[in-house]
């Protein structure tokens, strides 16, 4: 069963209302290849001017979401909040909030269970530090933290899985092709072995870090890349050409 191709678009905290509708309008207006899925994950602020300007048939995301049902929590927003306001995805465990805010493999695992259970699909950021990287500690890394959900979830048919090594985000320094294919065979391998061969044929495990348009169609190549999780380069025009890497 061929995966179909899935970028996403992490604004993280970045943009205005006016430079936000900028991109709504040049997405709406652009053409690309209609097999390819695409989600925004614009700042929480912002969810919903995406979701009301948006044309149909894309898909937003908020960056981060709660494990607790409505209640007392200042500062959080909830899987159900989302549901209500048509946010349909959810990224977790980016690596600027494993690193900047601490969070643990096991809170986003929870996350990921709060999000499952409530109907909201999960992007699921892995990866590894180049100080694990040279350590050779890829590997463990990365399945350590897919493992902490895979003892949450059984469920993997809305999870997408980013590998998004910390090096490589953010930096104009991509992995190459054959880093970032050994590490999505990798991740397909742990998958079959860990939750199950069919989570490991129809999981769509994307890369992350300083993809552009130029270096997206070589990575789009490789037999384990299904597509992408673009930051920087989703707040430009040049997003629309990685929207076309596989076509
Ligand atoms: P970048 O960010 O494309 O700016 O490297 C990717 C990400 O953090 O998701």
């Amino acid at each position: 069963m061929a995966r179909q191709f899935f970028v996403g678009g992490n604004f993280k905290m970045n943009g205005t209302i006016e430079s936000i509708k900028e991109i709504i309008h040049r997405l709406n207006d652009s053409k690309y290849d209609p097999n390819t899925e695409v989600v925004i994950a614009p700042p929480a602020l912002y969810l919903l001017l995406c979701r009301e300007h948006l044309k149909k048939g894309i898909e937003v995301a908020a960056q981060n979401v709660f494990d607790k049902p409505n209640g007392a929590f200042t500062g959080e927003i909830s899987v159900s909040q989302l549901k209500d306001s048509n946010i349909t995805w959810t990224l977790l465990g980016h690596s600027e909030r494993r690193v900047i805010l601490q969070e643990t493999d096991a809170f986003v695992a929870a996350k990921t269970k709060a999000a499952l259970d409530g109907g909201i699909g999960v992007i699921l950021c892995c990866g590894e530090t180049l100080e694990q990287r040279e350590a050779n500690k890829t590997l463990d890394v990365v399945t350590a933290q897919l493992s902490a959900v895979a003892k949450e979830v059984k469920d993997w048919s809305k999870i997408v899985v980013a590998y998004e090594p910390v090096w490589a985000i953010g930096t104009g320094k991509v992995a190459t092709t054959e880093q970032a294919q050994e590490v999505h065979a990798a991740i397909r391998n742990w998958m079959s072995k860990e939750v199950s061969s069919d989570a490991a044929e129809k999981t769509r495990i994307i890369y992350g870090g300083s993809v552009s348009e130029k270096n997206c169609r070589d990575l789009a190549k490789e037999k384990d890349i299904d597509g992408f999780l673009v930051g920087g380069a989703s707040l430009k025009p040049a997003f629309v050409d990685i929207l076309n890497a596989k076509a």
